[in-house]
């Protein structure tokens, strides 16, 4: 199939059509505007503040007046709401991941990203099986990386069929490291919407979360950015990717909205829309939400004349609004963003983050560092290494987990839902994040991370010691034996 055929053929109507209500889509922006222009009330602010921390999502109406929330003592409580949020869902644990950049040729022509297709400043590439299978030996087995994100340019060159084949290269790798070996257990996937069978076809892979970021969820804006003669010029396909995900069997999902393109406080009523389309419809919120803001990419001057830029206060809101509106939802913040902004918004409850991040096409097996800069899809703000990051993220008493343990025995969709909104996820992930937080610490660490990981590790043991009694036994000749070179063990 030529390309152009390859692209009129993306679209099926029918697997839009068939989530329209009277033709229209969930996201009214009149009825966002008209919410927008609520004043908060003090009493009712607090009945929020009641309201998310038993882990309810909040209702349009109620994120709006955190939206517009002026008080500063309201939003210091706000802060220390956010942050009881996330111990009590999450506890103190951290998940890390690297992104795997795997091809940026792309159809589509979208103002804001180096890899649009009138870009003709950039060298593209794909990477082969082979190369692959090259940048996940690096991720796994020298940085220590058990989860990828694993990003594709929209093109007939990376459809699903690639995408499927890439994963089951990641999944292939092993290898031999310290104590241990080093391996990829999760492959989450950013892509380019999909159809129904398509997506089944990435569940029989093993895919992790199935991420789509719609960007904007302004329809006007959307427009604008994104050609009308281009695939991903269609507002609605984009929309509904995650319903078709969960028709495909793909339960886990992340939503996003790159923050910039409009004002944000849309934005962030867009995202929680939804969510709340989702939950009604499929008894499941989104795994994670993602809130990039935009940032520089080569030859892509759309960036600087944007006027919906967001400040670092109102990406503060951002996060807490979302925190506390979506409160069971995993809140991924990225290596895009420079460790100053990193280190004052993780505790208001981020629970993933990226590190050892580059995002240059071949470029974690250091084969192609000279072009690199050019093949970047914008620009890194916070280039610590995953050693680097585990310590700091130590040192402010978080424990990272590579814990993928829930997805593999069926704590996942609607399972693991009900889990984070009672809180008993936790227990589960508590030992795992401590086991895998061993193995790390064995297999990769530094000296001086070792020396301060083990600190922590002593504390998280005693906690499950008295919090945990039933299961302590199990769990100490589970450390044990990973001592002895045991991996992969889990609760
Ligand atoms: N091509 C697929 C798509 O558009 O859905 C997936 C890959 S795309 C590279 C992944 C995400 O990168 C996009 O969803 C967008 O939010 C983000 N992105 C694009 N340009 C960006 C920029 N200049 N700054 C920050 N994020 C950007
Ligand atoms: Fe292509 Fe995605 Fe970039 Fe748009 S954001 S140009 S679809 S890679």
């Amino acid at each position: 199939m030529g390309e152009k055929s390859w692209i009129q053929n993306r679209i099926k109507r029918r697997e839009i059509d068939r989530y329209l209500n009277g033709g229209r889509d969930f996201i009214n922006d009149e009825e966002i505007e008209a919410k927008l222009a609520v004043r908060p009330d003090k009493i009712k602010i607090r009945e929020i503040f009641d309201k998310a921390l038993h882990i309810e999502t909040l209702s349009p109406l109620e994120a709006a007046m955190l939206i517009n929330l002026k008080d500063r003592e309201l939003i210091e409580e706000m802060k220390e709401v956010a942050l009881k949020i996330k111990l009590l869902v999450y506890d103190n644990r951290i998940v890390t991941f690297a992104p795997l950049y795997l091809g940026d040729y792309c159809v589509n022509n979208c103002a804001y990203c180096g890899f649009r297709i009138e870009n003709k400043e950039i060298e593209r590439r794909i990477l082969k099986d082979e190369e692959i299978r090259e940048e996940t030996e690096v991720l796994a087995g020298k940085i220590g990386h058990k989860r990828l994100i694993v990003v594709y340019g929209e093109h007939p060159r990376t459809d699903v069929n690639y995408i499927a084949r890439s994963l089951e290269s990641i999944y292939s790798v092993k290898v031999k490291v310290r104590n241990g070996y080093g391996q990829i257990r999760r492959a989450n996937v950013n892509a380019a919407p999909m159809s129904i069978d398509e997506l089944k076809q990435l569940r029989d892979v093993g895919i992790g979360t199935f991420q789509v970021f719609q960007e904007t969820y302004h329809h006007k804006t959307y427009r604008e950015v994104h050609p009308e003669n281009t695939i991903k010029g269609d507002y609605q396909w984009r929309l509904y990717a995650m319903h078709r995900a969960f028709e495909a069997g793909v339960d886990d999902v992340g939503i996003g909205a790159l923050f910039g393109l409009y004002d944000w406080r849309f934005e962030v009523m867009g995202l929680l829309y939804h969510a709340i389309e989702l939950e009604k419809r499929f008894g499941i919120g989104p795994h994670t939400v993602s809130f990039p803001r935009l940032e520089p990419a080569a030859n892509t001057p759309y960036i600087q004349n944007t006027k919906y830029k967001v400040s670092d206060e109102d990406f503060e809101r951002i996060i807490l609004v979302l925190r506390l509106a979506i409160p069971y939802t995993g809140m991924i913040l990225t290596a895009r963003e420079p460790r100053v902004i990193r280190d004052r918004v993780i505790p208001l409850g981020i629970t993933q983050t990226d590190a050892s991040t580059r995002i240059g096409i071949g470029s974690y097996s250091d084969r192609y560092t000279e072009q690199e800069l050019e093949r970047q899809q914008f620009q890194i703000g916070d280039p610590r290494s995953l050693d680097e990051l585990i310590r700091d993220l130590t040192g402010m008493g978080y424990i990272t987990s590579f814990c993928t343990a829930g997805y593999r025995c069926g704590r996942t969709g609607k399972c693991i839902m009900d889990l984070l909104r009672s809180g008993k996820e936790g227990n589960f992930c508590k030992l795992n994040a401590v086991l895998t937080f061993k193995e790390w610490l064995l297999d990769f660490a530094s000296p001086e991370t070792r020396r301060i990981g083990e600190e922590l590790l002593k504390k998280e043991q005693e906690e499950i010691k008295q919090k945990l009694p039933g299961i302590y036994d199990t769990f100490k000749d589970y450390i044990q034996r990973i001592e002895n070179g045991e991996r992969d063990l889990y609760f």
